[in-house]
């Protein structure tokens, strides 16, 4: 098969809008309709959208231009990436919704992650045949991994506290998009590519993905009318199609009953959710996570997300530092030195805060990071893994209060974060995820949409023998995240909404746009786009090859910063995949009711910005 075409997928798409017969999967050669042309940066005024991609960015701008909110847009725009960014998100996944309320100046979240069914226990992941942990690609790619998905509930729940159009309003520009098709992308085909190998074992993935057992033609219309299908219902229907009705009862089979193809050589591993463990699913409003940073207020995604805590944790640390009047060698080495020590904390104390206590209040308090910031040495990188701090001690000293943690857990790569803002000034950041690029590789037969294998974000294991693991599965439990959907005020306004995939380098993915754009005298295009690195408390730190060119690189390497390119699937080691971190999407607020939206612009081909009324 053709090999991954690294960076440079500038495409232009033509927007989609033809009738025709609705065959699913991709049909070549056929016509049309010109559309607007992807685009990385717009800025202008009366609404605001940065998605991955031109579909699902001009959904949200339809909707805005309509008169709806930024909560029915968001709604609007994600529901649209499900049907064009189908192996990233959509509803058999999850995600964290953040929200500024121009009218009570609050930031409000949504905690929309799945859960795992009732019936499933800590040995979740355990071979009973064997008693040893699953290998992770076979955890993946089975219906062990499935949580109960709560982006459907994240949507109602958006729609109903601050939205003003109905769940089949905001449905409807995304069903159209999977009725009539949108163009095949370089990047939605490697996207199957970097899957095939595992799409073609399960019978309806391949059907919709990989027709005639060829990859869709870059440039053929792909139509999904089976989704289209099951987004009309749900407007008819409501969630409740989903959350005990008809749908979830697709859902629950599909997942106790792998739908393999004939002589697939897979071995399946069911699951174990039931109709009662959707019925059951919540997807609660929560407090953000709050730190100030440079006079700023940052908002983030409190747990069973590791996001804000440690985007803030980070944060905390390089306050006590003046990044703005150091070498770049060496706010740089403070940046991957501040994140080694905020990771050893995540990984010993967030999990779940309704089955785990998590000291949130301490791991965000200005004195935890004046204890972890002194043990930064400006001459030399620490030694990874560095233990974890006592979040209880306050300041305390510069001894580490614990072992340091052995293991490292896995994480996914991909997921996608959506931007948006209306006239009145509100803002959604809103992360959406089935885990892993093409989630658990299960599409629910006449449904067209994947499942999640969000629960392997669980340690399967404790991470260290004799230590207490904040994630590991439970019955009822959500697997912690690192998504980071991010807002910051000024003075109690907007100023900056980002956020990014990349599993665990979401989190340093988020940190690093801010630091460039507030330390580092970048704009937020260019912070959106600047290379990247992610240390995570492992002995080396994960590095884009642009990052590892930087002039600053080999200064860094001096210090003992050791840095290594991640290339290949974490579910297929002979699969070579694209060695990018992060495909962010961001806003800033500029006065007067201006708003500049960046996408990305090259990393999974470029995301799309937009406004509703673009500046003279
Ligand atoms: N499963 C990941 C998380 O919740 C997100 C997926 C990804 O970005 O790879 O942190």
């Amino acid at each position: 098969m053709k090999a991954w075409k690294a960076g440079g997928l500038a495409i232009v798409i033509a927007l989609s809008g033809v009738g025709g017969t609705a065959a699913a999967g991709a049909a070549p050669g056929a016509a049309r309709a010109p559309g607007p042309a992807q685009q990385a940066v717009a800025v202008g005024s009366g609404g605001a959208v940065a998605s991955d991609n031109v579909q699902a960015t001009r959904a949200g701008i339809e909707v805005l231009g309509h008169g709806g909110n930024a909560v029915d847009a968001a709604v609007a725009v994600a529901a649209t990436l499900g049907v064009t960014d189908p192996f990233v998100a959509g509803i058999g996944g999850g995600g964290f919704l953040t929200y500024y309320d121009a009218r009570t100046r609050q930031v409000y979240t949504i905690d929309g992650r799945e859960t795992t069914p009732a019936s499933a226990g800590p040995s979740l992941f355990i071979d009973p045949a064997t008693g040893q942990p699953l290998a992770f690609p076979v955890a993946v790619t089975s219906g062990l991994s499935v949580g109960v998905p709560g982006t459907l509930m994240t949507w109602q729940q958006a729609l109903r506290h601050w939205g003003t159009i109905s769940l089949a309003a905001a449905l409807r520009p995304a069903e159209r998009v999977a009725r009539h098709g949108f163009p095949v992308t370089d990047t939605f085909r490697e996207q199957v590519r970097e899957n095939a190998f595992r799409f073609d074992q399960i019978a309806p993935t391949s059907a919709l993905f990989l027709p005639g057992g060829q990859l869709p033609a870059a440039g053929s219309v792909f139509r999904n009318p089976d989704l289209a299908a099951t987004y009309a219902e749900l407007g008819r229907e409501g969630v409740a199609d989903f959350y005990g009705g008809a749908l979830g009862a697709s859902v629950v089979n599909a997942v106790r009953h792998l739908p393999l193809a004939p002589g697939a050589t897979l071995v399946p591993r069911p699951g174990l959710m039931r109709l009662s463990d959707l019925a059951a699913y919540t997807a609660p409003r929560q407090a953000p996570t709050h730190v100030t940073y440079q006079g700023l207020d940052v908002y983030g995604m409190a747990p069973p997300s590791s996001g804000g805590i440690t985007v803030g944790e980070s944060l905390n640390i390089l306050s006590n530092f003046d990044l703005r009047h150091m070498t770049t060698v060496q706010a740089l080495h403070h940046y991957l030195e501040a994140t080694r020590l905020a990771f050893a904390d995540r990984n010993r104390y967030i999990g779940d805060p309704s089955q785990v206590p998590v000291p949130e209040r301490q791991l965000l308090s200005a004195g935890f990071g004046r204890q972890r910031a002194c043990l930064i040495n400006p001459a030399k990188a620490a030694t990874s893994p560095v233990p974890p701090g006592d979040p209880f001690a306050g300041p305390g000293g510069c001894v580490p209060a614990r072992p340091a943690l052995t293991g490292q857990p896995s994480d996914g790569a991909s997921t996608n974060n959506l931007v948006v803002a209306d006239r009145w000034g509100d803002v959604v950041s809103y992360t959406t995820t089935i885990e892993e690029l093409g989630g658990n590789g299960v599409v629910v037969p006449g449904r067209g949409f994947l499942l999640n294998n969000e629960l392997t974000d669980f340690d399967f294991v404790p991470i260290q023998a004799g230590v207490p693991d904040p994630n590991l599965p439970a019955a009822g439990k959500r697997p912690r995240s690192s998504m980071a959907p991010t807002i910051v005020l000024r003075d109690g306004r907007p100023f900056l909404a980002v956020g990014s995939p990349g599993g665990a380098s979401i989190i340093t993915t988020v940190l690093q746009i801010l630091l460039d754009r507030l330390d580092f005298g970048m704009t937020l295009p260019q912070a959106i786009a600047a290379p990247r690195a992610s240390q995570r408390n492992g002995a080396t730190t994960q590095a884009e090859p642009d990052f590892i060119a930087l002039p600053a690189a080999p200064g860094l390497q001096a210090l003992g910063q050791v840095f290594a390119v991640a290339d290949t699937s974490p579910l297929n080691p002979s699969i070579i995949i694209p060695p990018t971190i992060g495909a962010a999407n961001g806003l800033e607020f500029l006065g007067r009711g201006r708003v500049l939206a960046a996408a990305e612009p090259v990393r999974r081909g470029g995301g799309d910005a937009a406004v509703v009324s673009p500046r003279s």
